[in-house]
């Protein structure tokens, strides 16, 4: 029988564009199959804030930043904690992938037209020690018009490709079996999908109204993790995080449903690390929401106060922006789903940013003048107050009497006392008048306003809590929130899939979140951020350019 293309490919989100745009540059013809309709081409990565893991580039040397592939992988070794015998191919994976985002990445993405905003952000900081949990420095590079500008490249070589006959897109078809002979992948068959014109994001049409099989030698697996299958995010929560959480909501479109994850398993491919996943824990429920159970992840500068639904302070080093499963760990061990930010006016007009593209529309329409506003403004972007005024999570009272009351009625537990929460903010209030301070989060503030991109944009003037010049006061109930699949399918350097007997699949390939962004879990146990779409980037292209070579 006539094979329809060279390759196929799974999934049309950044991993499946980077794979499929390099098999058709490489003159092979590829398909791209996506169950969504065309409006959602790009899946996850149009949403994102696009921000990027790269490592001693010039926005870094810029700010006086002094980093390199060695501080890099010290910061990756101590936060992947790789410690199984299935972590051979992740960890082979972060070495390369480290070396890629030290090395031709940024020059990669530029020579495709990418640009990134000039101030690098600070992901993740630690507060352990060197060979902890944690970047050492800035990494995050946010893409000059976040998500949909790390899509634009690929999308745009996609289109040259279908222009010219060697790449051909198959929306509304789902995949649900890999056509397998022999041990080896022959391709693909599943439903087709009614017609939907349902905006981008949004949960889509599943009538079938059709079938459809397709035949290659190769199938790139390219579907995305499970992160909007709440179901199969429980029965895979670790169980060193504690129970998994009564109430969660959803950092990502409902199409991340982890169904092509069971397919693949089903076709002998092997899955490792599946009890490894990267959910935030300063999720709000989105007051405009786009897909079901939409949150958004607040980016935190240092100064805000956590507690805990008990009204006891985290511990340190758990401060805003350090470790998010640490904080995901404690939070489970307090018997609630839930904790909560107390801060003030100056703080959130200059430390919260939210994660998203549609969030950003100053960096996402790439306009300098309503950027430079993140600088310059006297209230909080529009966003963010959007969401303090409208925001199901918010409250905002002038007193702390009046601020803890409102707390109680929010939570209806009934759980925080007035007097207990005072003590605690009147405690670390004091810790402002010197410079010098044990407080280890007021030190995180003094030491990140040292810092010139904190101190120009994301770190507030050190103040009291309870100085009414900085009011009023805002308590934000922070949920958990589902965002990613850390495990996946393992895979040697040029993602070929590992069966279960340990052999390489012919002909299967697995890239992006599906495959752990590379190897079945480049990450180990967390990430430093920026690193799950360079993941489908450096895994992509793998896939795509031995795809490509394998086709002969
Ligand atoms: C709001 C938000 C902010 C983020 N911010 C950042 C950031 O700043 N930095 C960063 O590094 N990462 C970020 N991420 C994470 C990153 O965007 C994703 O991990 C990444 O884009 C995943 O890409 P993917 O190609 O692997 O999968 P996806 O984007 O999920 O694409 C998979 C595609 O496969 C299709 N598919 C699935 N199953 C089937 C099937 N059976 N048949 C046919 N098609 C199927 C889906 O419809 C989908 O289009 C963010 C994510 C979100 C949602």
């Amino acid at each position: 029988m006539a094979e329809d293309a060279d390759v196929i490919v799974v999934g049309g989100g950044l991993a499946g564009l980077v794979a499929a745009t390099e098999i058709a540059d490489a003159g092979k013809r590829v398909i791209v199959v996506d169950q969504e309709g065309e409006q959602s081409l790009g899946g996850q990565a149009f949403w994102s804030f696009g921000g990027l893991f790269l490592v001693n580039s010039p926005e870094q040397r810029r700010l006086g930043i002094k980093d390199s592939y060695d501080l890099a992988l010290q910061d990756w070794m101590g936060t992947a904690g790789f410690d199984r015998d299935d972590d051979l191919w992740p960890k082979r994976w972060a070495e390369a992938y480290v070396a890629f985002a030290a090395g031709e990445k940024r020059d990669w993405l530029r020579a495709l037209g990418h640009r990134i905003f000039p101030v690098v952000g600070w992901a993740e900081r630690g507060g352990y020690d060197a060979m902890g949990h944690g970047n050492s420095v800035p990494r995050f590079h946010v893409t000059w018009g976040t998500g949909p500008g790390i899509v634009e490249p690929f999308e745009r070589r996609a289109r040259e490709a279908q222009k010219n006959g060697r790449l051909a897109f198959r929306f509304r078809h789902r995949v649900d079996t890999l056509v397998m002979t022999n041990g080896a992948v022959e391709g693909i068959s599943g439903a087709v999908l009614e017609p939907d014109s349902v905006e981008r994001g949004k949960s889509s049409s599943r009538k079938v109204i059709g079938d459809f099989s397709l035949r290659a030698p190769a199938v790139i697996v390219a579907s995305g993790g499970i992160g909007g299958n709440h179901d199969m995010v429980r029965q895979n929560w670790p169980q060193r995080l504690g129970e998994p959480p009564k109430f969660m909501i959803s950092g990502v479109p409902e199409h991340v449903d982890g169904r092509m994850i069971g397919i693949t398993e089903a076709a002998g491919a092997r899955l490792i690390n599946r009890d490894r996943m990267w959910h935030y824990v300063e999720g709000i429920r989105n007051w405009n929401p786009i897909w079901p159970r939409h949150g958004i992840r607040i980016l935190p500068g240092p100064s805000s106060m956590w507690f805990d639904a008990t009204g006891k302070r985290l511990p340190a080093p758990l401060f805003p922006g350090s470790d998010t499963l640490g904080q995901l760990h404690y939070i489970m061990s307090t018997g609630y789903d839930y904790s909560w930010f107390i801060l003030t006016q100056s703080i959130i007009k200059k430390e919260f940013a939210l994660s998203g593209s549609e969030q950003n529309p100053d960096l996402t329409g790439k306009s300098w003048r309503m950027t430079i506003k993140r600088a310059t403004n006297k209230g909080a972007p529009a966003p963010v107050e959007a969401f303090k005024q409208n925001g199901a999570d918010f409250i905002v009272r002038d007193n702390l009497a009046d601020l803890v009351s409102a707390m109680n009625a929010l939570s209806g537990d009934n759980l925080l006392q007035h007097d207990h929460i005072k003590a605690q903010i009147e405690a670390r209030d004091r810790e402002m008048s010197n410079a010098y301070v044990k407080d280890a989060q007021v030190m995180n503030i003094h030491n990140a306003r040292r810092y010139i991109g904190d101190r120009l944009i994301r770190t507030a003037r050190p103040h009291r809590i309870l100085d009414p010049e900085h009011g009023p006061l805002i308590a934000v109930k922070l949920n958990i929130l589902t965002r990613k699949t850390l495990g996946g399918f393992e895979t040697d350097l040029d993602s070929r899939v590992f069966g279960n007997n340990r052999e390489i699949i012919r002909g299967l390939y697995a890239a992006g979140e599906a495959a752990g962004f590379g190897g079945g879990g480049v990450h180990g146990y967390r990430s430093l951020e920026g690193t799950f779409l360079g993941g489908c980037l450096f895994s992509g292209r793998n896939a795509g350019r031995a795809a490509a070579k394998a086709a002969g």
